[in-house]
């Protein structure tokens, strides 16, 4: 690609992307990406007064917050779902320190558990007294920044904005789009996820480029969720699948059938399954309605007849297939690297966020957020 037609074009190419035009005067910071840490990025930069772009390749916000609507009486989360902390995270991560922002959540202690195992299915309900997290109520994670965070934004996000290339612009960035389009602006911060910088998804001048040979050790796993409709119930609160020692044991591969409706505002049989791997996952593999199939297939096998008697409908959401994200989290010990080293900020212009820059909280929402809030700090500080 000539990357010289690009800035060679950049007036045409501005006048004719009204989204993109830039404040004249004001430090202007494009964010890139509109996930959990692209929006509070944003949210933050404009509380301390900066002029910022959001630019998001998908049609939609949210990256791996996504919310299912229209399928049953609640809404569901194809991504993210639990809260992995208390609830007074939610206002931190707004800097409004514990503050109840009056979102209403629940401490999800499911009471009933079973394992499948070579082939039989055994309750285990001890586990009730040792798991216990937290969700939201009548909400996801999508409806709490569309609350919360984008009112704050309006105006300030391009869909449809993939960035491609990131070059020198004298004291500024020229940001490249995909389409052709340039913005030129005086600082980036990147939140795309790891999996898009592993795999060049985003492009850099070697000047701004981070550590990206050294990012190719960084696990990014696979996964997918689906959520079903039943007449009936027939499941447990959780079914884990596999030798209780293994289920239990402290891994990244994670494979669990669970009531997504509990505690929620809703009388309908919803059940969710939830799958992730650091390692290949066949399933990753299918289209849609083969996935749905053979999930339809396996709870026949474990529950009987009454999972296919039952049947009302199912949604499959394969983070594989989503272009933008390619996966699911980061995974992986991070005593073996430093991801925050790799990916330090490049020539006071290019900083970084995201998940896996999340630290303890790595592969979280709230992790991801914290890590733009210190992204944010760096670059106005
Ligand atoms: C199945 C699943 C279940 C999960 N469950 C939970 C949970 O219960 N609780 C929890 O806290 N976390 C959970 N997570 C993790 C959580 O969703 C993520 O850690 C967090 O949402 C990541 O936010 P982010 O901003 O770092 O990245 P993303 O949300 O991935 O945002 C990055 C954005 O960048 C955009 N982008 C990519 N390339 C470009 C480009 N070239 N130009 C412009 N934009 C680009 C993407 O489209 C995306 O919108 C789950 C994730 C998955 C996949």
């Amino acid at each position: 690609m000539d990357r010289r037609r690009f800035l060679g074009l950049t007036g045409a190419a501005l006048l004719g992307a009204p989204g993109l035009l830039r404040a004249q005067g004001a430090r202007h910071v494009t964010v890139i990406g509109a996930g959990s840490a692209g929006l509070t990025a944003a949210y933050h930069l404009v509380k301390a007064g900066v002029d910022v772009q959001v630019l998001e390749a998908a049609p939609r916000v949210g990256g791996r917050m996504k919310r299912l609507t229209g399928f049953a009486d609640v809404p569901l989360d194809l991504g993210a779902e639990w809260i992995h902390e208390e609830p007074g995270v939610l206002g931190r991560m707004l800097g409004a320190g514990e503050t109840d922002l009056g979102v209403e959540t629940i401490d999800y202690r499911p009471q009933s558990y079973q394992f499948w195992h070579k082939g039989k299915r055994n309750d285990f309900n001890a586990l009730r007294h040792a798991y216990e997290e937290v969700k939201f109520y009548d909400t996801t994670w999508y409806g709490f920044f569309e609350t919360h965070v984008l009112p704050h934004l309006a105006g300030r996000v391009t869909l449809k904005a993939a960035v491609e290339y990131l070059a020198e612009d004298g004291a500024g960035v020229a940001v490249h789009l995909a389409d052709g389009r340039v913005l030129r602006t005086d600082q980036v911060l990147v939140t795309v996820p790891i999996s898009v910088l592993k795999q060049g998804g985003l492009g850099f001048a070697e000047s701004l480029a981070p550590a990206l040979e050294e990012l190719q050790q960084v696990d990014f796993g696979s996964g997918f969720k689906v959520f079903m409709r039943f007449s009936e119930r027939f499941y447990p609160d959780m079914l884990f699948q596999g030798s209780r020692a293994r289920v239990l044991s402290d891994t990244w591969a994670e494979k669990l059938y669970y009531d997504a409706a509990f505690g929620k505002p809703t009388q309908e049989n919803i059940l969710g399954l939830f799958t992730v791997s650091d390692g290949p996952l066949p399933r990753a593999g299918m289209t849609d309605a083969a996935l749905l199939a053979d999930v339809r297939r396996e709870l026949a096998e474990i529950f009987g007849p009454v999972a296919e008697r039952a049947f009302l409908g199912g949604v499959v959401q394969n983070w594989g297939r989503e272009p933008h994200i390619r996966g699911s989290y980061s995974m992986g010990n991070t005593s073996d690297w430093d991801v925050a080293e790799m990916l330090e900020p490049v020539a006071g212009k290019v900083f970084f966020a995201g998940e896996a820059l999340g630290g303890d909280a790595q592969s979280t929402v709230h992790g991801a957020a914290f890590s733009a809030m210190a992204a944010v700090e760096e670059m106005t500080g």
